[in-house]
């Protein structure tokens, strides 16, 4: 580090750590009167979401939790899980955000390894923790949280119900100030191989990455726009990564938000239309799933603003959400990055530009972010230039990323190899600063010496008219290591052989877009793709499934 001069503070001078209590606070200053809505059974505005943040803080200290515990939940999306957002790193706890779509053994490991000391829970996973609550480290104490007022079966035991603690508890609590660097999240994340990882975020980074999130999607003269007349719905689950830290961005600016509870594509539609939602964001699968449903081309979704991240978003699936009138574009980041590095950026006047072209753009992994150092390296850590068509690896600094694995030494130096994070993205960067991802690097399709980007492939297998889903993943061959081969669902009453498909893509080799090898030697043509617990093409699965 460099020496530099570094002046002392009068002693009452205030420091000003960056706690989450900050951007509840701001929530206050603009539109309080706003609305924060739960499905069709609750609505509230900012003046009581803050008293109910309050009221959770005591709730949480009566129930014996104090500053470094560390507090599991396992819910949908709702208002209360918004409520633990705050109150649980606001009293200087940890909030463990759960993947209830992890095996039993997985959410087992995932809570002993984080020593939960209290779990809160919504009645639906109940069973789930009947069969693993003997094996539970910690003899967590447990709070349901139900819609309905069911209650499980007596030899379950509670120790309290969410509504009932709250309306006991006290809605004074003052938050104290304590060091930004104190964690206040944290969750897990399954690799290739292995036990579940751990990443965590302070207080500190949590807040940066907020203010950096509501410039990047606010400040720019661009499409798909993030601001205080929005209204919010994430489609991201809130266990994932803070919902991209997008319910942090929503209370900063304290626009309408509304949690549409576990995704049912019904009340997701029903919800969109009658809150009048401007602004969610989805992996690929969800906006898949609602643009082909038969409701998306009878309702006017025009006024829908959609961010896409999680995986790339297919050409043929962002040109069926702008024939739509959907503003559709493409976010980046990971579980390790708390998550957004990057979005895609197109102003007002691209938006004139031919359809083909905007999809173009609207599909590239986008522009970092502010604050976010992003750079595409070779094996040596070599930074490539930036000219559009240079292949290597992703490899990021920004104030908001996991500093380690949590109690994984050897991962976490992986992690961090060299001084920045590897993501494990293969890309190439155009002078503009567009990323592109062409694949996951275990993901690239080594065939015959020649490398194929298995996400272009897709890519290009969307735009046929009768496909509706695609996945292409490299399988085993003896004579060139490697093939392609497609998994595809076809639009509902089309028919397609594989040599028509091929046929359609012999017209991309012929223009130079791929080579030759790049065509799958198979394709099947199935009923549903394999997703994993976040809803993406599970190409693990696919891989070990696949045979000859
Ligand atoms: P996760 O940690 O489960 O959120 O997964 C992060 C991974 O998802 C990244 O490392 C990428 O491989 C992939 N991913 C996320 N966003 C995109 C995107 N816009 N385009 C391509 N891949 C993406």
């Amino acid at each position: 580090m460099l020496k530099t001069k570094i002046l002392p503070s009068t002693d009452e001078a205030f420091g000003y750590p960056l706690l989450i209590k900050r951007i509840l606070n701001d929530s206050l200053k603009y539109h309080p009167e706003n609305e924060i809505v739960y499905r069709d059974i609750s609505r509230y505005n900012y003046f009581d979401l803050n008293k109910r943040v309050r009221k959770l803080a005591n709730v949480l200290r009566v129930l014996g939790i104090k500053a470094g515990d560390t507090v599991g939940v396992l819910e949908y999306d709702s208002t209360r899980y918004l409520e633990l957002f705050f109150a649980v790193p606001m009293i200087g706890a940890v909030l463990h955000t759960v993947n209830y779509r992890l095996s039993p053994e997985q959410i087992l490991y995932t809570m002993n390894h984080a020593e939960d000391k209290i779990v809160f829970t919504n009645m639906d996973f109940i069973p789930l923790l009947k069969e693993i609550k003997k094996k539970l480290k910690v003899k967590s104490p447990c709070v349901l949280m139900s819609d309905t007022g069911a209650r499980p079966d007596q030899d379950f035991v509670i120790s309290g119900y969410y509504e009932e603690l709250m309306k006991k508890a006290s809605d004074r609590y003052e938050f104290a100030d304590f060091d930004e660097h104190s964690v206040a999240t944290m969750f897990y994340t399954t690799g290739t191989t292995g036990n579940p990882k751990a990443v965590y975020f302070t207080h500190r980074q949590l807040v940066l990455h907020t203010i950096a999130g509501a410039v990047a999607f606010g400040s720019y003269d661009a499409v798909c726009r993030f601001r205080s007349n929005d209204v919010y719905m994430p489609i991201t689950p809130m266990f994932h990564v803070h919902a991209w830290g997008v319910p942090y961005i929503a209370t900063l600016l304290g626009v309408k938000q509304v949690y549409p509870g576990r995704y049912e594509p019904e009340m997701l539609l029903k919800l969109l239309l009658t809150e009048k939602v401007t602004f969610s964001h989805c992996v690929p699968t969800i906006l898949h799933m609602l643009v082909s449903s038969p409701v998306a081309k009878a309702v006017d979704l025009s006024n829908w603003k959609v961010v896409i991240g999680g995986a790339a978003l297919p050409a043929g699936l962002a040109q069926a959400a702008l024939n739509l009138g959907i503003d559709v574009i493409t976010g980046y980041g990971m579980s390790e990055t708390c998550p957004i590095l990057s979005i895609t950026y197109l102003n007002e006047k691209d938006k004139e530009m031919d359809v083909k072209k905007q999809v173009e753009l609207r599909t590239k992994t986008g522009v970092p972010i502010p604050l976010v150092d992003m750079k595409v390296v070779d094996e040596q850590m070599s930074e490539l230039p930036k000219d559009g068509d240079s292949v290597g690896e992703i490899v990021v600094r920004s104030p908001w990323l996991t500093q380690a694995y949590f109690k994984e030494e050897e991962r976490s130096k992986e992690l961090w190899s060299g001084g920045y994070l590897h993501t494990g993205d293969v890309a190439f960067v155009d002078k503009k600063n567009f990323f592109k991802i062409t694949d996951r690097i275990k993901d690239v399709i080594k065939t015959g010496g020649e490398w194929i980007s298995s996400l272009e492939l897709e890519g290009l297998i969307s735009q046929h008219e009768a496909v509706s889903e695609v996945a292409v993943v490299g399988v085993p061959d003896e004579r060139w290591s490697e093939r392609p081969y497609a998994l595809i669902v076809l639009k509902e009453g089309q028919k397609v052989k594989e040599s028509d498909l091929k046929k359609f893509l012999q017209k991309f080799v012929d223009n130079g877009t791929i080579n030759k090898w790049a065509i799958p030697s198979h394709v099947d043509f199935v009923a549903v793709i394999p997703k994993t617990s976040v809803g993406k093409i599970d190409k693990k699965r696919i891989r070990a499934e696949y045979k000859k």
